[in-house]
Formats: structure tokens, sequence, C-alpha cells
């Protein structure tokens, strides 16, 4: 039996197979009531009466007791809260007080009153604030309203993210293709073998016969490399690298690279470029991306035995404009990161980026629409590739001074000011924010003082507009109704890193503290008392469209991964059974067919990564 989604993105093409339910890793919900039926049924042999009478007792006991205990309605971030930080929960039943307990005594240890109730919008649910930013005593906690119960347990402490840092980053690892992965003792059973290893030029890259361009990530659930997905995915880790390197130098990934003398957030990172490079052509041109022809079953990335192929754009000059102009600006983002740790990576990386903008000033508009005859793979097509262009201007002119690339970005940067807005920030198709934060966040004695003026003025805008609107959500979340489309956990992030950028640029507490509560909403903080990243917090979601979590044989799925998130647009038949008039923050199933709402991807999971490094202490 095999299963047979076909995920997709919004610009992917919609091929959705029947569902069919998967012998290794049921629902939870199923789970549950086939435990019930289990014991039931061996109940008939006399002998065991006692015993199966017993066991049935524990069962509704237990479940009893989980319902008394777990109370979904009272919300909050399952990880925790740094000791000095805002600590709010959500409680979305009626209630007047709330109290604090220590989990190892179950002593009380702050008690407050909830605040008046408020309806949010984006969920329509009605719900009081549960605010203990007084509490400042490191240890673990869980938080009880009389009548309703009590939450998951959280922590308070310094370095309260660190796990979860940890799990999200090396999540970057288990999609490592053309390799075999092993997240070790710590994980026995996540595993998978080398695959993709043999590939091939498609009759759309202009070239034929082998190209095996082993390597990179998986993109999301799916095991297409997607260069402009890359190009966004990869510059954010950097990026991260660059602007938290001294809280994330010491932290071990336990990848096989680790102890090299490298950093390892720089080292997965690595992984990826290595593949990137590969995808450039020897005119500097780089090609769409590496997939095969349509998405393979719900297999081990191994027992994938479609051909892998380099896809180009099907005519001259077959490479596209976006993807080598991304290649352009990773790499020479690259180029200065990796200066102090492999000169020789480093200098690879400049020469391969001074290519790349040069093919791409030579070719403005080798666009990828549209997959080429035959193609069925995720399409991350665009139209405009300007804001492409312009970003590779602003890295290559921060890494190299050189005045060629600072006068295209001064030729072209003002158009794209808009974009730094508090709606719907970058994303992959949308870049423009990269290349003018990297501009403001340059510090080169040579930039321009007025261009400088409007990118820091335009960002601080946008993110004090972000601010204002995150306070007066009841969730504190920044996302509005109309964010709740595909990726909208990702776009929690991407608001994150706006943040980040904005207290970068202009140190404000409140923009860190209104990033935090960004990810406060993605580990439990929000309608569905869930944390959105696997096997992180006490109720994270368990069935994320990620074909190694649904083929494999482990219980759990792989670790540290973020759900896509709610998705009003419901581009999935699991969402479009839900009731037609749910409030757009709860179009969300934790079900694996769901590609729409609970896929995985690598740009959503390294906004997780930059949010995670930025708040960290
Ligand atoms: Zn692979």
């Amino acid at each position: 039996m095999s299963t047979y989604y076909l995920q997709n993105r919004p610009e992917r093409e919609t091929l959705i197979g029947p569902k069919v339910p998967n012998p290794e890793r049921g629902e939870s919900h199923v789970r549950k009531s086939s435990d019930r039926f289990s014991a039931k049924a061996a109940c008939h042999g006399s002998l065991i009466k006692l015993a199966c009478l017993l066991s049935v007792l524990v069962l509704l006991l237990t479940t009893a007791c989980a319902k008394k205990n777990d109370n979904p309605s009272i919300k909050l971030d399952q990880v925790g809260y740094p000791i000095d930080a805002p600590k709010m929960a959500v409680v979305s039943a009626p209630a007047e007080t709330f109290v604090v307990k220590r989990a190892s005594d179950n002593a009380t240890v702050f008690q407050g009153n909830l605040s008046a109730r408020a309806t949010d919008a984006n969920s329509g649910d009605t719900v009081e604030a549960a605010d203990f930013s007084g509490l400042q005593q490191p240890g673990t906690y869980y938080l009880e309203v009389p009548g309703q119960g009590r939450s998951w347990t959280f922590s308070i402490a310094p370095d309260v993210f660190s796990r979860a840092y940890y799990l999200a980053m090396r999540a970057f690892y288990g999609q490592r293709c053309g390799t075999a992965v092993d997240l070790g003792p710590e994980f026995p059973g996540y595993t998978h073998a080398a695959c993709h290893l043999e590939g091939k030029f498609h009759s759309s890259s202009g070239k034929q016969g082998r190209r095996d361009n082993v390597g990179g990530w998986h993109d999301a659930g799916d095991y297409g490399r997607y260069m402009v997905n890359s190009g966004i995915a990869t510059g954010t880790i950097l990026w991260a690298w660059e602007m938290f390197g001294p809280k994330l130098r010491g932290i071990k990934l336990n990848i096989p690279e680790s102890g090299n003398g490298t950093p390892d957030i720089l080292n997965e990172a690595r992984w990826n470029l290595e593949w990137m490079l590969k995808m450039q052509d020897d005119d500097g041109g780089a090609w769409h991306k590496q997939t095969s022809e349509r998405f393979c079953h719900f297999v081990m990335p191994e027992d994938d035995h479609l051909p892998s192929e380099v896809i180009g754009t099907g005519k001259p000059p077959y490479k596209s404009t976006c993807a080598t102009a991304d290649l352009a600006a990773v790499s020479a983002i690259a180029a200065r990161v990796y200066q102090p740790f492999d000169k020789s990576f480093a200098a690879k990386n400049l020469g391969a980026a001074q290519a790349a903008w040069a093919w791409a000033l030579r070719y403005p508009d080798a666009t990828f629409v549209k997959n080429p005859p035959g193609i069925s793979t995720g399409e991350y097509g665009d139209t405009d590739c300007g804001d492409e262009q312009m970003w590779a201007a602003a890295e290559l002119w921060r890494t190299t001074g050189e005045a060629q690339y600072h006068r295209y970005f001064l030729d072209h940067y003002a158009k794209y000011l808009p974009t730094l807005r508090a709606l719907d920030t970058e994303n992959w198709r949308v870049v423009a924010p990269m290349g003018l934060w990297a501009y403001g966040l340059a510090a080169r004695p040579d930039a321009d003082s007025h261009a400088l003026a409007e990118v820091r003025n335009a960002a601080l805008a946008a993110a004090h507009e972000v601010v204002e609107r995150t306070r007066r959500n009841p969730y504190h979340v920044s996302l509005v109704a109309e964010d709740f489309h595909w990726g909208s956990n990702g776009l929690a992030g991407n608001y994150g890193m706006e943040l980040l950028v904005a207290n970068a640029l202009s140190p404000d507490r409140t923009f860190v503290e209104t990033a935090l509560d960004n990810l406060h909403y993605l580990l439990g903080r929000n309608t569905f008392s869930i944390s959105w990243v696997t096997q992180v917090g006490a109720n994270p979601y368990r069935h994320p469209h990620h074909r190694p979590s649904g083929a494999g044989k482990n219980r759990e799925p792989w670790p540290g991964l973020l759900s896509g998130g709610p998705n009003a647009a419901r581009q999935d038949a699991v969402l479009r059974a839900l009731p037609p008039h749910l409030p757009p923050a709860k179009v969300y199933r934790d079900e694996q067919a769901s590609y729409a709402s609970n896929e995985i991807c690598i740009n959503w999971q390294a906004m997780l990564v930059f949010l995670l490094a930025g708040v960290m202490e």
C-alpha cells in the first residue's frame, strides 16, 4: 500500500491522490480509539478479565486526567519564556483569575487577574490574557485557571530556547540529499540512506547527459531541490550567523562535520551552498531546479528512484535570472562569512557570485514562470527578477565595496522601498527587503547617506507598525486575517525577522519582544494550543506532510520541523472538507494529507532558526 499525496504550494501543479491510511503511523485520534478497542477485544479471555478491567480503568483515568490537566483553552509557549521577558498566556474560557504553579511540588508561585475579554478577529476566539511577567524565578511551571484546569508545562530559564534552536537548525541535516543521514542515539531510527546520487539534464536545461549535482537540502515534504527557495533559506541562515554569531558559535549540532573548526551552523549551510554552486553553468547562469519529473510516492528518499533532473526554462539561455541572481546574493554573503574559516571556499563563492551577477545583467528577463512540458514538481515561478538582482547588488557591494554593485543598488533601490512594509514582508519571491536590509546593515563607510536614511526609515516605520498591531492582537501575534495563506507560520517567522533586523538598525526592546511574541505563537500560544515544531513542547503537531516522517517507521515525526500553518485559501482536500465559515486562523489540520497547511519547507524553517537565534540569550 502506498500513499500518493502529491505536495503542492500555491504555484505548484495540483495533483492529489486518494487518502490511503498509513499503516506505519496512524492519526492520534485513531490511535487512541484503536488502543481502547484492542483492550476491549483482549478481555474475552476469562483468566485475564481482572487485569483487563484494571487496564481499561487506568486508560479511562488517564484520559480523564489528561483532560483535566492539560486544558487546550489555556494557551502558552510550551517551551517557555526568557527570565526578564514579558510572559503572557491566553485563556479562551470564561474566568477571572489564574495562578502559576511549580511543576515539581505544585506550589503556587504567582497569582493574578485575567484581563478583560477580547475577541480575536483571526480565530474568532474570545479570550483573556494572563500576564505573569513578574515571575522571574527559573524553573518548570504550569498555569492553572480555577474551574478550567491547567496548561501544559513550560520553563522559565535564561537559555530557554537553546534546545528548540538545536532541533530546528539540526532539522536541515535531516533534509540533506545525496548522503546517508543518522540523527544518532538521541533519535534512534531517524535515518535514511544516501539518496538521489544520479542525475541528468532534462531537455529544458539546454544540455543532455549525466549531471549528478549531488547534495543540497530536500526542499520540503518532497525531495526536490529548488534554487530560488534555497536562495532565501540559505541567505537567512547565513544572516543568522552574521547577526547572532557570538550566540551560535559554540552550539554543536552533532553533524558529521562537528569539531572541524567551523561553527556548525556554517557547516550545515555549506551542504546546501555546495549544491547551489553545482547548479551554476560554465557561463555563470544557474538552472532553476533539480527534481524528478513528478513528485514521488510517500517513500523514504533512498527509495525514490525517479531520475533526478536538472531543469531549465526550456529556451535559450535555459538558466533563469531569479535563480542566478539568488545564487549571486547568497554566494556573495558566503564569500564574507566563510572567509575566517576557509579562504578558498570563500574565494570560490566570490567567483561564483561575480559570474552569476554578470550573467543576470546580460539576461535580466530569463524568467521561469511555468514548468516545462512533462514536469509537475514545484514551480517557484517568478515573472520579475529585479528584486533578486537588487539583493545580489547589495550583497556584492557589502562584500567587495566595488562601485559597479553600489551604482546598481543606488539606481534601483527606490522602487523597492514599499516592500519594507508592515504587511506580508519578505518571501522567496519578493527578496527586495533582503537587499534593502543588506544595505542598511552593511555599515560601510562609502554608503550613500540619503539611500541609507530612506532604507532605515522605511524599515523602522514598518517595524513600529507591526509592534502596535501585535500589541492590539489578543494573541499578540503579528499576523492579520489576510496573512493566513500558504505558509502563514513562515510569515510569522518573516515578521520576526523584520523586527530583529529593525532592532539591529536601531535597538528597541519592543522590536525584540514582538519578535518573541511571534515565536510564542508558533510554540503554542495559538488557537489550537499546539506547538508547530515537531517534538518541541508538550503538545506538538505530529503529522507533517513530510515524506521521511510519513514513510519511516518512527512513531513521531522527524524533530524540529516547522509546520506551514493555517491556510484560509484551502488548496487541499483536507482543508476544503472543514466547515465553510471557519475563521482564517482555524483553517488547519494536523494531517499528513494537508500539504497546504501541514507541510514543512526550508524557507519557513530558516525563518524559525533566525527567530530563535535572535531571541536566544
Ligand atoms: Zn535526496
